[in-house]
């Protein structure tokens, strides 16, 4: 059961936490301390369960997935976007017949059904914590579903995050898909987790829900329920010793500074004039849809493996036509151009019809660009979708491969997206891309940093693994040094360089970007008006010494720290 506790912890801790920021905003407000156990007792008194055999220990086991299952997708119906998304995966894996035998599989080797259960879904965590990436992110989901399926069983309500009384600051380990995609923006002051990195499913889900978040701060739990705390999402910290009214003139301040973000109203450039194109992130039709009501002047990544998660069989050039001319039709009609990457299958984003199987390192394996050289048709056929989809719209259709490494497979993508009448361009992701971004300016038309893997690769820190957030930082000085050679390439080629990772999202990360030269910055659409108002806010020479300071960073908090002095 969610619990809150209550008792004020004796290493209740006075001073300020500090973890990831992941979505900015001031907040200041109780502390409400969720745990998600079943209730102990309940699980006593259910003991073994009772069951006479197998069949029936396993008719009790249906009854609960189905149901649990049920919930999920109930709350999926009720979301949008990518909490939506979490929600629907849950409800396939809660019904995932592997999960049912491998329980199976135990009750016949002799054990309860609450251990079978237990037993199957941590076979199942090791499988996916082996894959990396975002399989190992499924961890959480699993136990979650665990969490519900004895719930169910024991005859206990499902656990989740009950409504705040009073608006609150939510702290918790980690919160489960299922949690996060029902909070209410209204009672929910700001989003404070122990886990979690800034790719996790409580981050980008606070992300679309727009409350203010830090994730990764060790001592989150040993903030006591009830005691007042200041969370700023921007700097990453947790203040639990500010005054009251101090607090409360920085949270109004906080207010009155985003009331005048929802103004600004583009295009995107520096105080002095310099412009910088904003663009949106998109997944599909509807987020494309979402994107055309914000002040943005295209689309600078449309991630089309994600039209594709849940395909078992590819789908035809025409059929892919017709879901990428969704995205395209929208921008088309605004004379905006849109950027499509093509599959990038493979690591953390797996395609049934696209991934190998049993990859030794996934995220160092065929993935992205590199499944052409073993599908090349799989590559034509998306090319031909998108160039069909671009005549169709009449849209200005510019398109990017994921995961370059060499020259020559840019020249190879290119001399087939030129051949269909498109414009063609790499990711930089690869830290061998953006150490020869010159030379592959020569024979791609622009380049967009990924600073997610591109991140990655320079810290050798897989993205998604919740203990290494502090490596996963695109504030990290040697990640900037990639991205400042990136641009200065493009500088000198004369072509478009930008940045479509979630670094371009951060207002101040953005002034950097800038200042190296990037020319545009693409991000999911909540974030476009406070980009875009911080770089309204500066000159071009503020962007510059933004880049210099944040280059000169000991590490990413002294990076931080110094761009954000600039604007005092
Ligand atoms: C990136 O790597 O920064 C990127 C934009 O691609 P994705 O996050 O989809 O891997
Ligand atoms: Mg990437």
């Amino acid at each position: 059961m969610v619990t809150t506790t209550t008792d004020v912890g004796q290493s209740a801790p006075h001073s300020l936490l500090r973890g990831t920021p992941v979505v900015p905003g001031l907040a200041y407000g109780p502390v409400l301390v969720v745990t998600q156990e079943v209730s102990p007792e309940a699980v006593a008194s259910y003991g073994d369960g009772g069951h006479a055999t197998v069949d029936d220990a396993l008719a009790a086991y249906d009854l609960a997935a189905v149901a649990v299952a049920e919930g999920y997708a109930a709350k999926a119906a009720r979301a949008t976007g990518a909490a939506a998304e979490v929600l629907t995966a849950s409800a396939g894996l809660t019904r995932d017949k592997g999960l049912r035998q491998a329980v199976g599989t135990r009750l016949e080797g002799g054990e309860a059904l609450l251990a079978a259960v237990h037993g199957a879904v941590e076979q199942f965590v090791g499988v996916f914590a082996a894959m990396g990436g975002l399989m190992a992110e499924r961890a959480t989901d699993l136990r979650d579903i665990e969490r519900r399926l004895v719930a169910r069983l024991v005859g206990e309500p499902e656990p989740g995050v009950a409504p705040p009384e009073v608006p609150s600051v939510v702290v918790a380990s980690d919160l489960a898909p299922a949690d996060t995609a029902s909070l209410e923006p209204g009672r929910v002051l700001a989003l404070v987790t122990q886990r979690g990195g800034a790719t996790s499913h409580t981050a980008i889900i606070a992300r679309q829900l727009g409350i203010p978040c830090v994730v990764g701060v060790a001592a989150a739990l040993g903030l006591a329920a009830g005691s007042h705390v200041l969370v700023d999402g921007a700097a990453g910290t947790v203040d639990p010793a500010v005054a009251e009214d101090e607090a409360r003139r920085l949270v109004e301040e906080d207010r009155v500074r985003r009331a005048a973000l929802e103004a600004w109203a583009g295009p995107g450039a520096t105080a002095d004039g310099a412009r910088v194109t904003l663009l949106a992130n998109v997944a599909d039709g509807e987020s494309a849809r979402v994107a055309t009501d914000v002040p943005v002047e295209g689309v600078g990544l449309f991630r089309t493996e994600l039209c594709f998660l849940d395909r078992r069989e590819e789908p035809t050039a025409e059929e892919q036509a017709d879901i990428y001319a969704e995205v395209l039709g929208p921008f088309a009609a605004a004379g905006h151009h849109v950027v499509v990457r093509t599959l990038d299958a493979g690591s953390d984003k797996p395609i049934a019809f696209a991934t190998l199987e049993d990859e030794e390192n996934p995220a160092l394996g065929v993935r992205g660009l590199r499944l052409a050289e073993h599908n090349p048709q799989l590559l034509e056929r998306q090319l031909d979708g998108i160039a069909d989809a671009a005549r169709r719209t009449g849209a200005d259709a510019w398109v990017m491969a994921p995961m370059v490494a060499t020259v020559a497979e840019a020249a190879a993508f290119a001399e087939q997206v030129r051949r269909r009448d498109l414009k063609p361009g790499v990711m930089v992701e690869v830290p061998s891309a953006a150490l020869l971004a010159s030379r592959f300016l020569e024979v791609v038309d622009f380049l967009s940093i990924g600073t997610n893997d591109l991140t990655q690769y320079v810290m050798a820190a897989d993205r998604l693994a919740t203990d290494l957030a502090y490596l996963t930082d695109p504030w990290q000085p040697a990640v900037l040094h990639m991205v400042a050679i990136t641009a200065e390439a493009g500088r000198q080629a004369r072509k478009p360089v930008g940045v479509c990772g979630e670094a371009a999202a951060d207002p101040l990360l953005a002034m950097a970007l800038v200042g190296m030269g990037v020319t545009s910055l693409s991000m999911a659409p909540a974030a476009v008006r406070a980009v875009g108002a911080q770089l309204a806010a500066v000159t071009r020479a503020t962007c510059e010494e933004a880049a210099e300071a944040a280059l000169a960073a000991a590490d990413p908090r002294a990076g931080r720290e110094a761009v954000r002095a600039l604007l005092a």
